[in-house]
């Protein structure tokens, strides 16, 4: 099997997040079928992190907007027309508030079209990985001819028994298959984890994991959007970091895209996302507290046609579908929204 990644080192990952700046980020949140009404939730997976605390998988605070799904072409559309309003390089992220994969076709044939278009850069998808390996031809390989640049898949536990209790179903061992078949198929393979307290029992787990695939393992905080938990979250946060720290050969804090900190540990690379570290540029933000690490990177583009130039606001929201939405709102609300700098764009307006 051919490493995917750490064969440079962490040097090789952080001159790469080099290469995401300067882009617009927009996360489509492709995860209902075109047609259909948009309600709650498409999952294989019904995930609950801290059974004690209720802390499930979030709603992830995106606003979806009422109506039904829409099509790929209005996607493509939309994007063409985000792209007029801010001619720069787009990164593509299909993901969501639900499971992308579930949809094949309709997944395919968006990554093909969007690959067409000239200013995309990159296109990634985060899925759950249950259906990376499935199909004659794995569903990996097509995503791959498609045109997909990378996979991030989420495993929030390597131990059967632990990840069929988090996710309710047992399938760790075809989710292992499922990036097996993504990086086969050549795609930038990396993992997912939610920081809980059995994490660090499997932390040794996950090492291995990255050691074994070449791949990045990629752990993230809890966002409690009740506000009771966040100083758990944090402190599980923290503790993971502290640990990595005297385990790591060699480490690299990074503040863009988004903050966090790389860890070198014998051939595996462990990414600490830190949400606590918020480099938005709108510092008069009054959702700052609120504000998710996810926010900060994407304008999100949801299942309705509506564009949120970031995760938790919804005082500056877009109606792609309005034929009478200006180029100059579009590009006026993604600054509002951080995902622009002014510096960026005065090129744009002259
Ligand atoms: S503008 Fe959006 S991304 Fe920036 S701090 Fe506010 S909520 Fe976060």
């Amino acid at each position: 099997m051919v490493p995917m990644e750490g064969s440079g080192g962490i040097n090789e990952i952080l001159e790469r997040k080099k290469g995401r700046i300067g882009a617009l980020n927009i996360r489509v949140d492709k995860t209902v079928p075109a047609g259909i009404a948009v309600q709650r939730r498409i999952c294989n997976e019904n995930c609950m992190f801290v059974k004690e605390l209720g802390i499930a998988c979030h709603e992830d605070n995106s606003y979806r907007g009422p109506g039904t799904a829409i099509s790929n072409q209005e996607i493509l559309q939309m994007v063409i027309k985000i792209h007029e309003s801010a001619p720069m390089p787009i990164n593509i992220h299909i993901a969501g508030d639900g499971e992308p994969t579930l949809f094949e076709e309709e997944l395919v044939n968006l990554t093909e079209s969007l690959r067409k278009l000239d200013f995309i850069r990159m296109i990634k998808i985060t899925t759950n990985g249950t259906r990376l390996s499935h199909g004659a031809q794995p569903l990996a390989k097509r995503l791959k001819t498609a045109g997909i640049d990378e996979i991030n898949v989420s495993v929030h536990s390597l131990d059967p028994m632990g990840f069929k209790e988090v996710t309710g179903i047992d399938a760790l061992h075809v989710v292992i298959e499922g990036i097996e078949a993504a990086i086969v198929a050549g795609i930038k393979t990396s993992v997912n984890c939610l920081v809980r307290e059995e994490t660090f029992k499997e932390l040794k787990s996950y090492i291995e994991l990255s050691a074994r695939f070449g791949i990045r393992v990629k752990f993230f905080g809890f966002l409690d959007e009740s506000g009771r938990n966040q100083e758990y979250a944090d402190g599980l946060l923290q503790r993971m970091r502290d640990t990595l720290m005297q385990m790591a050969d060699a480490h690299a804090e990074y503040t863009k895209p988004y903050g966090g900190v790389l860890f070198q540990i014998e051939n595996a690379i462990i990414d600490l996302k830190d949400l606590r570290i918020n480099n938005c540029p709108v510092m008069d933000c009054k959702a700052r507290d609120i504000c998710l690490e996810g926010c900060r990177y994407h304008a999100r583009l949801s299942p309705t046609g509506i564009l949120q130039p970031c995760g938790v606001r919804t005082d500056n929201l877009i109606d792609m579908k309005n034929a009478k939405v200006s180029n100059k709102e579009i590009l006026e609300k993604l600054i509002d929204g951080g995902k622009i700098l002014e510096s960026e764009v005065k090129w744009v307006r002259v």
